[in-house]
């Protein structure tokens, strides 16, 4: 297709990477993918893949096996709010879909590293890229080492940065950012055994977010958000600081207790809010190399595998000649930023891990009450409607009835029940 002797080199084989070279090489593409680690390989990210992410790997033939490694579906939710104001439900069906599922990134990221391999794409590990090698300003491959710090030099019609939030190929391009926003929470979550659950359960407090999901091996994943103004304090005791988060979430304190923890604590303040312009000449970008927001909605994944499918459609036309590659490159800029912009507002909003006021407590306890509003609500929540679509003037007037129109609930509400 290209002058390189790859038509595309994907730098970075996890969420993004490995899916977009899966898709690649499964519509025949000379396809390279490098990471510098190999797999199974863990990474500092809880991991639950949303409703839209699990259809995907079911469209694309995976999902098999990661039910076969008995990852607990999720069906049902339940979203405590403080003060008594609970949503329990269930969330709504997507693509054939029904259930969130929260695999170990050992799992899921391996499964997706050999579906691209099956796939007939050549997966390195153990290589770091150092440099992209240019023509002018048109990227034209990579540089980088191999474990033994062998020097390898690879060349390509398309360069893909699928190498997560501090993308060395973005740096390399200066590939521009907008609508960046500092970052809001730092994150803390650990793994614990003896503590079963029999759905996911979320607890939004003033200045804390909690997620409790089932993983593999019979553990259950327990997350906490914070405001980042804390962080210089809590370094001093992490854990106590995750503990006493817990600590106001019902009796979960006194569960996780009873527990055992089964491994560290993993905490990071690492948490970019930008996004970055995915293309240029012979490059492009995926996943969070692309857009990265809080992980307090817990969205990433999700939105990694839908950029993949984007992104590979985009390039097979582009590369395949059936349209100018930067043609379809701007439109894959174009509906990636569509299909995240809404959750993106909607994450920072929650990653202000604000009190909720007077009309939201009512809007939420009107959802409560109501098992299909709140399977609505849920889906919102977790990006299956998308937000914006959900949190509209329309819902109040559904919600509230006609007190609606007489007392209209506030702006804030409406964008996303901040
Ligand atoms: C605390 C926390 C909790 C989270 N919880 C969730 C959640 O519950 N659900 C969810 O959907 N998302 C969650 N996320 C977000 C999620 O982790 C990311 O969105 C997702 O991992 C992005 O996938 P990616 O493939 O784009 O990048 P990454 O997963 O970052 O992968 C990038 C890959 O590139 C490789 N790489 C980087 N540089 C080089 C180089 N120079 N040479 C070779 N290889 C390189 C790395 O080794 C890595 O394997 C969370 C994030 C954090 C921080």
């Amino acid at each position: 297709m290209g002058a390189g002797r790859y038509d595309v080199i994907v730098v970075g084989v996890r969420i993004a990477g490995a899916a977009t070279a899966m898709l690649l090489a499964r519509q025949g593409l000379r396809v390279l993918a490098v990471d510098r680690v190999s797999f199974p390989s863990d990474t500092v990210s809880s991991h639950q893949l949303q409703v839209p992410g699990v259809a995907l790997l079911q469209q694309w033939g995976l999902l098999g096996q990661l039910t076969g490694a008995d990852t607990p579906p999720v069906r049902r939710v339940r979203l405590d709010a403080g003060d008594g104001l609970v949503m329990d439900g269930q969330f709504p069906a997507h693509a054939g879909a029904d259930a969130l599922y929260s695999p170990r990134r050992t799992l899921l990221d391996s499964i997706l590293v050999d579906a691209a391999r099956a796939a007939g794409a050549e997966v390195r590990e153990n290589f770091r890229v150092t440099e992209l090698t240019a023509s002018g300003d048109q990227i034209t491959g990579i540089r980088g080492q191999t474990r033994g710090r062998r020097v390898v030099t690879e060349t390509a019609s398309l360069v893909i940065g699928a190498d997560g939030k501090r993308s060395l190929v973005a740096g390399a391009v200066g590939a521009p950012r907008y609508r960046e926003r500092a970052a809001q929470s730092f994150a803390s979550y650990s793994y614990w055994a003896g503590v079963p659950v029999s759905g996911g359960e979320l607890y939004q407090r003033p200045g804390r977010a909690v997620a409790v999901f089932p993983t593999n091996d019979d553990l259950t994943m327990v997350y906490v958000a914070a405001p980042m103004t804390e962080f210089a304090t809590a370094r001093a005791d992490l854990e106590g600081h995750y503990l006493r988060a817990l600590d106001t979430c019902g009796d979960m304190g006194e569960r996780i207790r009873s527990g055992s923890r089964a491994e560290r604590i993993r905490t990071t303040p690492d948490q970019p809010n930008l996004f970055r312009r995915p293309h240029g000449p012979g490059w492009a970008l995926a996943g969070d190399a692309g857009v990265v927001m809080d992980s307090v909605s817990a969205q990433g994944m999700t939105s990694g595998l839908r950029d993949a499918g984007l992104l590979s459609a985009a390039v097979v036309a582009g590369l395949g000649g059936s349209r100018p590659l930067d043609a379809a490159l701007r439109d894959h800029q174009r509906q990636r930023d569509r299909a995240i912009r809404g959750m993106y507002d909607f994450t920072l909003r929650l990653a202000a891990l604000s009190p909720i006021t007077a009309v939201q407590r009512r809007f939420l306890a009107a959802v409560g009450a109501d098992q299909q509003e709140t399977s609505r609500f849920l889906g919102a929540f977790a990006g299956i409607v998308p937000p914006e679509q959900y949190f509209t003037l329309g819902t109040a007037l559904r919600v509230f009835g006609s007190r609606a129109i007489r007392r209209p609930p506030a702006a804030g509400l409406l964008a996303g029940c901040d």
